[in-house]
């Protein structure tokens, strides 16, 4: 008898998203002639941009010559691409982080989930709620959950992101290790103002805590004055770690390229008291258990930090920002207490009954899908998520549905 991970058996069942296209599925087989405008998915739709696509031909076209095919490329991910990050992300906007302290990835799912097992099990961390999924079930998976009850792991602290607090959770009173914070948030949308981010540093230096900010919407923020990257505060070099993503940022998520910040200034201890670097670890843990990006997939991903490749990207990204806009104005005309859809692609809004029966309500009303709340975590519920990554015309449709149902 061969045992298993029992922390596996701790997770809850991935429901949501197949719960969901089990009652589309039934829905259209007994309504077949309705059309249902999809709003749910977290999915891009646009294409990638002309520049992206061209670098990726030119990337498969070397490998497909002797003089200038690539093997194995190294650990952290070229340096090409590390070195235009770092000027187009940080340098040109005066921030502190150099190439050696990228670490490219095929996402940000992967990074967020793998980055906790750095730490020993007996850290304390702290999950927003509601929350991406990932940063808790890669927990769950790492023994430090405790039982679930009543929705909620009884060894997790839960952020609270509740419509009384604006969906920013308080800064707890007392000390964790690890913080999960990702601004602009999934789902809510939310965002943190500079000075709100910057007590998040001040806690971590506080009660020597690392911070993981999950940046994979910056390119949302369109206020100058809000932060895109957590090292725009002075003091996170030394206890935050970023993971950022072409997914959403330059419609990626099929291509798959992401980039985590390092900064050399983290330091976590041994037992004895001995500081190590984070850098060092994660550099250990991805060249034993990585092996990179593909060279056309980081080529590909260079062309998106080219002034031209930057031009086309926020074109698509305003076509994003506009439908975020389009279905915000719907929904507060409709009246449901709201947030996002201005620096993100979610639109989270209350729900006059739980997420379930919201779901199921919309769909037989108005044939729209949207994601329940619920599965973002017990806060969720009641609540409902809109994305505004669709085509223009369905989006357009489905808000002349939605305004019906006031
Ligand atoms: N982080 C958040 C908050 C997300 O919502 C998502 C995807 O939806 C990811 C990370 C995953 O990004 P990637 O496609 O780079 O794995």
């Amino acid at each position: 008898m061969v045992r298993v991970n029992e922390n596996y058996t701790l997770l809850q069942g991935s429901y949501l998203f197949s719960e969901v296209a089990k009652r589309v599925r039934m829905y259209q087989e007994k309504n077949p002639e309705k059309k249902i405008i999809r709003l749910g998915i977290g999915d891009v739709t646009q294409p990638l941009v002309p520049s992206v696509v061209k670098a990726f031909q030119e990337g498969v076209e070397e490998m497909s010559k002797k003089e200038s095919f690539h093997g194995y490329g190294p650990e952290q991910g070229y340096e090409f691409l590390r070195e235009a990050i770092a000027e187009v992300d940080f340098r040109k906007r005066g921030i502190d982080i150099s190439p050696d302290e990228i670490f490219i990835s095929t996402g940000a799912k992967e990074d967020t989930a793998n980055f906790q097992e750095l730490f020993d099990q007996k850290v304390s961390v702290a999950i927003p709620d509601p929350v991406y999924p990932v940063y808790v079930d890669s927990n769950v998976m790492a023994g430090r959950s405790g039982r679930l009850k009543n929705g909620r792991y009884e060894r997790f602290f839960y952020l609270d992101a509740t419509l009384e607090n604006n969906f920013k959770p308080e800064i707890p009173k007392k000390r964790f290790d690890l913080i999960y914070l990702c601004f602009p948030n999934n789902p809510t949308g939310q965002v943190l103002t500079r000075d709100e981010l910057k007590a998040w540093v001040e806690y971590a230096h506080k009660y020597g805590s690392i911070l993981f900010f999950d940046a994979a919407y910056e390119a949302f923020v369109s206020d100058p004055s809000l932060p895109k990257s957590i090292f725009e505060i002075e003091g996170a070099r030394e206890v935050a770690v970023e993971f950022r993503s072409l997914s959403k940022t330059a419609g990626f998520t099929g291509t798959r390229c992401a980039y985590t910040i390092v900064p050399r200034d983290v330091k976590v201890y041994t037992k004895k008291g001995h500081a190590v670097s984070l850098h060092a670890l994660w550099f250990r843990r991805q060249s034993t258990k990585f092996n990179g990006v593909s060279y056309p997939v980081q080529k590909a991903a260079a062309a998106v930090f080219t002034p031209e490749g930057q031009k086309e990207i926020q074109e698509v990204l305003a076509y994003y920002k506009e439908n975020a806009r389009i279905i915000l104005e719907a929904i507060r005309e409709i009246g449901f207490p709201c947030t996002g859809g201005t620096h993100s692609p979610y639109i989270w809004f209350k729900t006059p009954m739980d997420s379930w029966k919201f779901f199921d309500y919309l769909l037989e009303r108005v044939q729209i899908v949207g994601t329940p709340g619920i599965g973002f975590g017990k806060n969720g519920d009641g609540f409902f998520r809109l994305s505004a990554f669709g085509d223009r015309s369905n989006v357009k449709e489905a808000i002349e549905r939605l305004k019906t149902i006031s």
